[in-house]
């Protein structure tokens, strides 16, 4: 009988498509499927609280479907470059297969792991799972890595051919004796703020089936109109699948090939087809910057930015934190990513550009909010996503592009719908006046119930002032530094 396989899953948590599962249930050994509550010293990014209780459900469902299958999934707690070892030596494990990951501090460490596992004798093979292309085999004409997307997808889309997703294993053998697993409930992954899990639980369903599912229901007839619809929070037109991609429940590959099928099938899907798939070229280009910008998250990719002088300003964090601004678009928003877990791409935008450009605070504290709140919190991501908004990354808005939350309000959410639905106390407010509720006369505030200051915050501050404040404030850094 050869000697088991030890397949380390990660951010990878499906049977579908896992390249390292697949070559270990190809080997024909007995399988040892384990995931690691990673807990090292210094972590730079241990998980956020969402992304916690995304684990949990997904991790449930995983254990669930390895069990199925054969071989109970082993849960340990610590340092894998602890756990790998004494795994091995307890159950005779000969290797250990996974699928590579991105973020800096992880990339170290696997990297040392597999350093390690090669000099004791035990067989360490890593793959690639979770990008169409690993960052450093795209590059540009002079050999060098990308900063700007288009070129950057045209070069890409135009020589890609990802092979046909692999297979979920029919069988997965498992050794005589099963090791020792943590039960899931003591790793304590369950928010403790009180109700935060029932929003969380009530948007969304982690997990493998959910991912397939929700990606054959957009593909199904929504990504038609995804070029229009995309940008309306009010209306359910993107694919919702981030948070699956993050934890790698489903894989780019997958999607690349569901939709292209989608797109051959139904020639009205075409068009929207593309569209969705230069989004996940968006998400390919923010591997690559931080691959080869191993900072990204914490200093701007655009060093002038540096010595910016952001201001410290709690009561104006907290607002924003809390969604409540006086902004109903920015409310919403910060109130949809409290209750379910995500926020629309355009919100995103929308109050990223709030708190940097009118409160006039470092986007580092943002991007740390959303890792910690999002159920989709990707480092690559996130500081792609906080960076390009701020006006300091690759490819990125230019600092002087300031959103207009009432302007951009009005223009994305017409009706007010999404505002009614996570600001319901402006609910009853008419379209004209639900984005600017300051500037309705009182008999409407009155009639919709809506009292200023009490109900309902005033404006934290006059946006035509911030704006001055920002601009005037970026010309005197750009005669010195910018
Ligand atoms: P769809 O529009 O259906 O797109 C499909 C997939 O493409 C997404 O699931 C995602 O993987 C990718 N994608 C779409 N838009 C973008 C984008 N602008 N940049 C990169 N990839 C994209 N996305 C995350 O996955 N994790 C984050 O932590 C994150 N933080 C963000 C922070 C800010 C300030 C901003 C402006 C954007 C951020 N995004 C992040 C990108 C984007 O908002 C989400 O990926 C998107 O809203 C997810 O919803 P969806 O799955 O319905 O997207």
């Amino acid at each position: 009988m050869p000697a088991p396989i030890i397949v380390w899953f990660r951010n990878d948590l499906r049977l579908a498509d896992n390249p390292a599962l697949h070559a270990a249930a190809s080997a024909g050994a007995p399988i040892l499927p384990l995931y690691v509550l990673e807990e090292v010293p210094d972590d730079p990014r241990p998980l956020g609280g969402a992304s916690r209780w995304w684990l949990r459900g997904s991790l449930e469902r995983l254990g669930a479907a390895c069990a199925a299958l054969g071989a109970p999934l082993i849960l340990r707690r610590g340092d894998p470059a602890a756990i790998l070892p004494a795994l091995i030596e307890e159950s005779g494990a000969g290797a250990v297969f996974w699928n590579r990951r991105y973020a800096p501090a992880q990339t170290a460490r696997d990297a040392a792991i597999k350093e390690a596992l090669k000099r004791d004798g035990v067989e360490a093979r890593s793959f690639n799972a979770n990008l169409l292309a690993e960052p450093w085999t795209v590059q540009n004409k002079s050999g060098g890595p990308f900063k700007v997307f288009t070129p950057f997808w045209r070069s890409l889309s135009a020589t890609l051919a990802p092979p046909a997703p692999l297979p979920a294993p029919a069988l997965l053998p498992a050794p005589a004796a099963a090791p020792a697993s943590d039960p899931l409930d003591s790793w304590g992954l369950s928010p403790t703020a009180p109700d935060w899990a029932g929003g969380l639980r009530a948007a969304w369903s982690p997990g493998e089936a959910a991912a397939r599912d929700g990606l054959a229901a957009f593909l199904d007839g929504p990504v038609a109109r995804y070029p229009t619809e995309r940008d309306r929070p009010d209306q359910n037109g993107t694919a919702r699948l981030s948070p699956h991609l993050a934890f790698g429940e489903i894989g780019p590959r997958q999607i690349w090939h569901a939709a292209r099928h989608a797109a051959d099938a139904h020639p009205d899907r075409r068009t929207g087809v593309e569209s969705f798939l230069r989004e996940i070229g968006w998400r390919e280009f923010n591997h690559h910057l931080l691959h080869h910008a191993p900072h990204l998250a914490d200093q701007p990719l655009d060093e002038r930015f540096a010595a910016f002088p952001w201001r410290d300003d709690p009561a104006g964090l907290a607002a924003w934190t809390r969604g409540r601004t006086g902004y109903p678009i920015v409310d919403a928003g910060m109130r949809q990513l409290w209750e379910t877990g995500w926020m629309h791409n355009r919100v995103r935008m929308i109050a990223a550009s709030f708190l940097v450009k009118d409160l006039l605070l470092p986007w580092q504290t943002g991007e740390r909010w959303f890792w910690d709140t999002l159920v989709d919190a990707d480092l690559a991501n996130n500081a792609g996503g906080w960076q390009w908004t701020a006006g300091c990354g690759a490819d990125a808005a230019p600092f002087f592009r300031i959103f207009n939350p009432v302007l951009q309000g009005e223009k994305f959410d017409p009706e007010g719908d999404y505002v009614r639905r996570f600001v319901p106390e402006l609910r009853r407010l008419p379209p004209r006046w639900i984005h600017k509720p300051w500037e309705a006369p009182p008999e409407i505030l009155r009639q919709a119930g809506v009292r200023l200051g009490e109900s309902y915050p005033r404006p934290i501050i006059d946006h035509a002032q911030a704006r001055n404040r920002a601009l005037a404030l970026f010309a005197e850094q750009k005669g010195r530094t910018l």
